[in-house]
């Protein structure tokens, strides 16, 4: 089984500050972290190779310095590293960065088959959650969001089973491989990598691929490939919330308070 994990370098976000003239997040000084739900994903990858065989290749789009994420992946047991990285990458939005990775998986697939791609169900920093999706799209794979447990795969047949959560509940869902999963953090507990995990990692090669390894169409990277526009960001401010104590009739108190809030927009619409 040859199972590919797409995985991300964020800035911490507890720490993260917009610089309002730009309206880009200020970036210089923040430390950087795995993504967190994709080390979820690499975990789960990880885990199915020690059952199955294969490999794990992990890639990232990103600067130079997301050489140190990918780094912490191959401690946690990843076989291959590639990072892909180029000025023609830079203001990708999520269309230019499905279609560099998809490119990328692509270019994988003329050597050998990847049987499984994993993401996290979202990067902490950009939080959209389109990347995995259109990865799957552009690859034809099938596609299983939200993953919270890989039930079975069965290389023989080329199937698969997952549990996804849905708003009302768990699914139940099998299909065929190849196919593309966003996990959930309930899915695995991350391991801790030991010295000697971390003493194999620090030797592992980490590659180091641009737009003409993949021979990537100019237009459609970076931001020449992004049509999204971002008008403007902010931290959204605390909630304001107020503390109203009710005695004496309660109930006649409450049936006024209700009537006053189904006058509001967003109650009439759910009151109907
Ligand atoms: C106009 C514009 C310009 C932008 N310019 C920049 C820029 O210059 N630099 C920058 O860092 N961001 C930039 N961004 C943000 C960038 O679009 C997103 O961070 C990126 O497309 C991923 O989207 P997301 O963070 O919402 O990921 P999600 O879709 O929430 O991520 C889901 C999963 O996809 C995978 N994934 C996501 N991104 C990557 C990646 N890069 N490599 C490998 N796997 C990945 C991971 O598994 C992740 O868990 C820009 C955005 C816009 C709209």
């Amino acid at each position: 089984m040859h199972a590919v994990v797409l995985i991300k370098q964020v800035p911490d976000t507890t720490e993260v500050r917009i610089d309002p003239k730009t309206n880009t997040m200020i970036r210089a000084g923040v430390p950087s972290i795995l993504n967190p739900y994709d080390a979820n994903a690499v975990e789960e990858a990880v885990r199915w190779r020690e059952r199955l065989g294969g490999k794990v290749t992990v890639i990232t789009m990103g600067p130079p310095q997301a050489k140190e994420a990918l780094r912490k992946c191959l401690s946690f047991g990843a076989d291959r590293a590639i990072l892909l990285t180029d000025r023609a990458f830079a203001g990708a939005d999520t269309l230019a960065t499905s279609y560099a990775l998809a490119t990328t998986i692509q270019k994988i697939m003329e050597t050998e088959p990847v049987d499984l791609v994993f993401c996290g169900r979202q990067a902490i920093d950009g939080d959209t959650g389109q990347v995995g999706p259109g990865v799957a799209r552009r690859l034809g794979f099938e596609q299983l969001t939200y993953v919270i447990k890989v039930d079975e795969i069965d290389p023989e047949k080329g199937e698969i089973q997952v549990r996804r959560v849905v708003e009302d509940g768990i699914e139940v869902v099998r299909t065929k491989l190849p196919a593309l999963l966003t996990v959930e953090k309930e899915i695995n507990e991350v391991r801790y990598a030991t010295m000697p995990d971390l003493l194999r990692a620090a030797r592992q090669e980490i590659e180091v691929w641009t737009k003409d390894t993949i021979g990537a169409d100019p237009n459609q990277c970076g931001l020449k490939g992004s049509p999204t526009v971002v008008s403007k960001s902010f931290v959204p401010s605390p909630p304001d919330r107020h503390l109203q104590l009710f005695e004496g009739d309660v109930a006649a108190q409450a049936a006024a308070l209700a009537e006053k809030l189904s006058h509001l927009d967003v109650f009439a619409g759910r009151l109907g």
